[in-house]
């Protein structure tokens, strides 16, 4: 049982992954972890797929920990791909599990494309055609299949000393390997999330690369399609670019989120330990649930 949440110090983390899709833990790997670092509430977020969350929430029923229910959908606007967070559906949600299908069967057909391009570009012969697909696949053992997989292929197979030479040289954005045709559009999924009465949430704006002029507009077309709220607190945000958007959201009257996208041990994020939403100027994402 969960102490009453009026006594407990709240830290929310409503944005990380499990090995269900690129992160490195089980569910209840994340459950132990993210309760021994003092997190209140955890959204599971992994990309395009619920399938670890029956698992994280039976995790949690021995944990002081309280579970929001989510997925970050991958989606493409103006020549970039974007990332949605849904948020507090539940797990028969229709339009979720609709949504996760059509989006796994995007990303086998994306591998495929991203293989056969990695293969031309590092001139692999014909002979050998199909072993970096099947190299990822296994990796991948059954998760949900994406770039970080064949990061790991180009690394085994020595093209790269490591995960972030492989996304600089061959998969980051505008790269051989940023395939983003299979994703559907921003403004679909954003209408059909909302529709379906969770939360739509953009995640990380500032990772995105993209001028103020042009994150506006993003934003823009987000909230017309039904968006309510923008990841402010994430590691990918500056000081800077958080003041900005602190700004921007109150501007446009959108609420603010916070996660910490941990995707296993590392020196980049920690579950939990995104720095606390201003309260004072902002309005969390959670009075919306
Ligand atoms: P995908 O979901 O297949 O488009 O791959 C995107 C994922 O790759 C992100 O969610 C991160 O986990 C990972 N990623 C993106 N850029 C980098 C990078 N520069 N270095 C390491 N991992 C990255
Ligand atoms: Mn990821
Ligand atoms: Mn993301
Ligand atoms: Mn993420």
């Amino acid at each position: 049982m969960s102490e009453p949440l009026s006594t407990r110090s709240l830290c929310w983390d409503l944005h990380c992954h499990s090995s269900y899709s690129d992160g490195i833990l089980s569910p209840q790997a994340l459950v132990e972890r993210a309760s021994n670092q003092g997190v209140t509430t955890l959204a599971l977020t992994d990309h395009d797929t619920t399938a670890g969350l029956p698992e994280l929430l039976s995790a949690a029923l021995d944990c002081n920990l309280d579970i929001v229910t989510g997925v970050e959908l991958s989606t493409q606007w103006a020549g970039s791909s974007i990332h949605v967070v849904a948020l507090n559906f539940p797990l028969d949600c229709e339009t979720i599990q609709r949504l996760t299908i059509a989006a796994e069967h995007g990303r086998i057909l994306r591998a495929q494309e991203l293989a056969e391009r990695l293969e031309k570009c590092l001139k692999i012969p014909d002979s050998h055609s199909g072993q970096l697909l099947s190299q990822a696949q296994q990796l991948a053992n059954g998760a949900v299949i994406g770039r970080p997989h064949f990061a790991q292929v180009l690394c085994e197979r020595g093209y790269v000393a490591n995960t972030a030479q492989a996304f600089k040289k061959f998969l980051g954005a505008g790269k051989v390997g940023d395939v983003k045709s299979q994703w559907p559009e921003l403004v679909e999924v954003v209408e059909k999330v909302r529709q379906s009465g969770s939360v739509p949430v953009l995640a990380h704006p500032g990772a995105y690369k993209m001028t103020r002029t042009k994150l506006r507009r993003l934003i823009e077309t987000f909230q017309s399609a039904g968006g309510l709220a923008v990841e402010l607190s994430t590691p990918a945000h500056t000081p800077d670019f958080s003041l900005w958007l602190t700004g921007y959201l109150n501007e446009r009257g959108l609420a603010a989120s916070i996660g910490s996208d941990f995707h296993g041990p590392s020196a980049w994020s920690e579950l939990g330990a995104s720095k606390p939403l201003p309260l004072k100027v902002v309005q969390p994402v959670w009075s919306l649930f």
